[in-house]
């Protein structure tokens, strides 16, 4: 990994497809070093990784095709922290459901996720959901043709939930996800909390 403890981290944003942009001026804004990320060596260089929202199979092929597919497996596997919002949820996802016929996630977290959870009818929506790993207030969640996890493994902490139960923001060792946009709203408690694993995990590597 290319950080020291003093440096401020440097920060990929999964750059094939996708609201990419977004992610790297919030994660810019908070002092960590954005970097795009198209090619493994760029993967290679960086300490973290987002990976925004989009179009879940589409990133799948361009990750395929770009080669980044087993170098971003292989990342998730040895330990790079990887936050994913709505398509990178599905992303990290070890399962997905509804999925197009040939689509692939990386995996890394233990769950289920169901594409497009909400339907035609409820394709987008904006909802407060009470987090308390993040504190008061209730964060504003926006929801875009988003997903839903239908269920967790033993090792992944649940964050947030609809008021119906629908898990929506999950935890596990060095991964986040959340089915809903953080980037979009101007609250940063999100990627805050990323930013902290991040150098939480970069000063364990350094011990
Ligand atoms: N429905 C998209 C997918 O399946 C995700 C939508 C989003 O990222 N906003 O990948």
């Amino acid at each position: 990994m290319a950080g020291s403890r003093s440096a401020a981290p440097r920060v990929g944003v999964l750059a094939l497809q996708g609201d990419f942009r977004e992610h790297l001026r919030v994660v810019g804004a908070l002092g960590a070093e954005p970097v795009s990320v198209r090619r493994p060596e760029e993967l290679a260089s960086v300490d973290a990784l987002v990976i925004p929202g989009g179009e879940s199979s589409v990133m799948d092929k361009l990750s395929r095709t770009f080669g980044l597919a087993e170098p971003l497996r292989h990342a998730i596997d040895t330990g790079l922290p990887v936050y994913g919002t709505c398509a990178g949820l599905i992303m990290l996802a070890d399962t997905v459901l509804d999925a197009i016929p040939g689509q692939r996630s990386l995996g890394g977290l233990d769950i289920a996720v169901r594409r497009n959870a909400f339907g035609n009818q409820l394709d987008s929506f904006e909802t407060d959901l009470d987090i308390p790993q993040l504190g008061a207030p209730d964060v504003h969640a926006v929801f875009i043709r988003a997903p839903v996890v239908e269920s967790v493994g033993d090792d992944v902490t649940v964050l947030a939930s609809l008021t119906d139960g629908r898990v929506v923001a999950v935890e596990s060792a060095h991964l986040l996800g959340t089915a809903f946009h953080p980037e979009v709203t101007g609250d940063t408690r999100f990627h805050r909390y990323f930013l902290d694993k991040v150098r939480d995990h970069m000063e364990r590597a350094h011990v």
